[in-house]
Formats: C-alpha cells, sequence, structure tokens
C-alpha cells in the first residue's frame, strides 16, 4: 500500500538496527505529522528488523521507532532521535507486515518488540501497533524509557505483554547528566507497572566510569527486587557499534575512550 508521502519504494526491513537512516520523513506535511501523533494511525520507523533472539522472549520482530527526548552518551541509535528521520507507516502496514511472520513467531515462542528511539514518543500509534498485534495472537513487548508511561492508558497495559524498561542510573544528579532527564517518571512508571502486575524486565547497561557505582547499582536492584513484577534483569555491556552514526551525525562521541 502507498504510503503518504509516496514512499512505499523505499525498504522498511533493515539487517539491523545498526543501519543509518536519516530524513526518511522530511517531506511529510508538518499538519500530516501532528494528525499522525494525534490519531496513532501513522507512525514513524527507523527500520522493522526480524529474528532478534535479545529483545524479549524467543525469537523477536522488531519494529523500532524514531523520536527519542533523552540523550543518553552510550546511545547507539541516535539516528532514532529525531522523529522526521523515520519513514512514515500506517499501523495498517505496519501489522500487515508483522503478519506475514505470525505463526513463525509462534513456532519460535517468539513475539512482536517496539523499540526505539522511544516508542512512547508516539504513544498512539504504539498502542494501536500493539493492539493489532495482539489481536492476531502475537505476543507483544515494548522496550521503552518509561518517561511517557502516563501516556498509556490502563486498558493499553493489557495488551502488552512485557515491557522492557530501561533504568540507567538511579542518582537522579547522575542520571540527569547521563541521559539529560529525569528518572522520576520511569520509576512512576514502573510502580504503576507493578500496580497492574504487568510484567518487566529491566535492562541496565554497564558503562565503565559512568554507570558502575556500587552503590548506585545497588539501589536500582533493589527498587527492582522490591517492585514484585520484575521477571528479569540484564546488564547489557557498554560497546561502541553506534560510533560511527554519532560520527556521520556531527555529534561528539564522548565515550570513544572507554
Ligand atoms: S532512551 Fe534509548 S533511544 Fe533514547 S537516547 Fe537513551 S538509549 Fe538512545
Amino acid at each position: 500500500m502507498p504510503e503518504p508521502g509516496g514512499r512505499a519504494a523505499i525498504k522498511l526491513e533493515a539487517a539491523s538496527p545498526y543501519e543509518l537512516r536519516v530524513n526518511l520523513g522530511k517531506d511529510v506535511p508538518e499538519t500530516d505529522v501532528r494528525s499522525a501523533l494525534a490519531t496513532g494511525d501513522m507512525g514513524f520507523l527507523h527500520s522493522f528488523t526480524t529474528g532478534s533472539t535479545v529483545d524479549g522472549p524467543g525469537v523477536r520482530v522488531v519494529a523500532w521507532t524514531t523520536g527519542c527526548m533523552w540523550r543518553c552518551r552510550y546511545c547507539h541509535n541516535p539516528d532514532t532521535w529525531t522523529l522526521s528521520n523515520g519513514m512514515p507507516v500506517s499501523v495498517a502496514r505496519a501489522a500487515e507486515e508483522l503478519g506475514k511472520y505470525r505463526e513463525g513467531l509462534k513456532v519460535m515462542k517468539g513475539g512482536f518488540t517496539l523499540s526505539g528511539g522511544d516508542p512512547l514518543m508516539q504513544h498512539r500509534f504504539a498502542a494501536k501497533l500493539l493492539a493489532a498485534a495482539k489481536k492476531m495472537g502475537i505476543h507483544t513487548t515494548i522496550e521503552t524509557n518509561g518517561y511517557f508511561g502516563d501516556r498509556v492508558a490502563d486498558e493499553e497495559l493489557e495488551k502488552i505483554d512485557l515491557v522492557m524498561l530501561g533504568l540507567k542510573s538511579w542518582d537522579p544528579e547522575r542520571h540527569k547528566r547521563l541521559t539529560g532527564m529525569e528518572i522520576e517518571p520511569t520509576l512512576a512508571f514502573a510502580r504503576r507497572l507493578a500496580a497492574h502486575r504487568r510484567p518487566i524486565w529491566i535492562r541496565f547497561v554497564l558503562v565503565p566510569g559512568l554507570t558502575d557505582d556500587p552503590d548506585d547499582m545497588a539501589k536500582s536492584a533493589d527498587f527492582a527486587a522490591k517492585l514484585g513484577n520484575v521477571e528479569r534483569v540484564e546488564v547489557l555491556p557498554f560497546h561502541q557499534m553506534g560510533r560511527y552514526k554519532w560520527e556521520r551525525l556531527g555529534r561528539e562521541y564522548e565515550l570513544r575512550d572507554v
């Protein structure tokens, strides 16, 4: 189906999210962008990838959204920060694409993961796409920093089988230095998910000299342990696979010696 802006020819599937993609939605008129955000009928995607075994249980199809207000110093996908770097895709087309993998995902005990960027920057699109996946009987996961968790309605939470929540640091000052944003909305979302008994996997990126303070880590662990709905904690090693994106985007990559 042709997409707004005539972009049907652009390939949505990428070999990996490490493909640098910019300006795919730059020709979409501002009014269409506003309407897309308001209705969720269209979203902006960096890409679809298939066969992931690291973005939730089993084998996953992952849709990577664009748009993120955070500026994590170790972010490996800075091209996803800007909404207009993504390709405009209707919910119908995204669901159709996902539907092709429906049976295979069930066999491989996997599902669909919506990642980013931060998918809740486009929360209406996220809610519609996750609901469409759920309707097809596909396990749904969202990978988010949780900052806009309060945008997700209670009934929409029911369509999300798993939330992979990035917990970056405990100390508010350190968190702000690391991400540019406050930690409290993320913690509030975690507490709300616990109250609704929605499963969480916590993701924590271990960066030498930046997030490896033992006291800070102990406090994050204590918080996670007390929530009662955390099924798993993943400590991810820092890597520099996204460094070239920072350099190609003309951004200063401060962690080049880490
Ligand atoms: S929240 Fe995720 S996408 Fe956003 S800057 Fe941080 S690592 Fe990058």
